[in-house]
């Protein structure tokens, strides 16, 4: 008999409640049903990927009255096969902490306060400042010295060396396109994205 990664998960944390519960008289297989029932109960399942890092593990989202009351890895995906790292199962945190900032935030330069923005603001905020230091770090020009009369001489360069571009994991192909095109129509040679495999 072939047994899968899955199936052996399953089998092996089935064996062990069983042995359990059969010490205290209890059939796990009808509490597990159930509990699992009624927590679920009324939930839209849908399926989507974890956004933490590029290893795009699958995930399964169970869904009542517009709030995320559950999560787990989705066994059907073949990245993950239903298992996720700690990051992803405290997914929940990100959209329901108190902690979580809910708009932009803004110190003054040399202040110890942060205080709230409007969205308009802050890119506003950026953009001016991004325009600026492009502004304040363009290099027009590099002195090269040739490798075979070594013979210097000035040549073109145009980039921006005060802005660097990086990209994320939560970020799709077409988006990192647009931002590769950005980084390119801003001027910056530093662009680096973020991965984890
Ligand atoms: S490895 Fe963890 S953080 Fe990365 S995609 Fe998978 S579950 Fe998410």
């Amino acid at each position: 008999m072939q047994v899968t990664r899955r199936g052996f998960l399953k089998l092996s944390g089935g064996l062990s409640l069983a042995t359990f519960a059969t010490g205290l008289g209890i059939n796990m297989a009808v509490a597990a049903d159930r509990g699992y029932a009624l927590k679920l109960d009324g939930c839209t399942k849908a399926t989507s990927i974890c956004h933490f890092c590029s290893g795009g593990c699958g995930l399964l989202l169970y869904i009542k009255d517009g709030k995320l009351i559950h999560l787990e890895g989705d066994p059907d995906n073949p990245i993950n096969e239903g298992s996720l790292c700690p990051k992803a199962a405290s997914l929940e945190q990100v959209a329901y902490s108190e902690e979580r900032p809910k708009t932009p935030l803004y110190r003054a330069p040399g202040g110890t306060e942060w205080q709230e923005i409007s969205w308009d603001d802050a890119i506003e905020r950026i953009a001016k400042k991004a325009v600026e230091v492009r502004e304040k770090t363009w290099v027009k020009t590099d002195e090269i010295t040739d490798a075979k009369t070594g013979e210097k001489k000035v040549v073109p360069a145009n980039r921006a060396e005060g802005i660097a571009v990086i990209g994320s994991a939560e970020i799709d192909n077409e988006e990192s396109y647009l931002l590769s095109k950005f980084a390119r129509l801003i001027g910056t040679p530093f662009h680096e994205h973020q991965a984890r495999i």
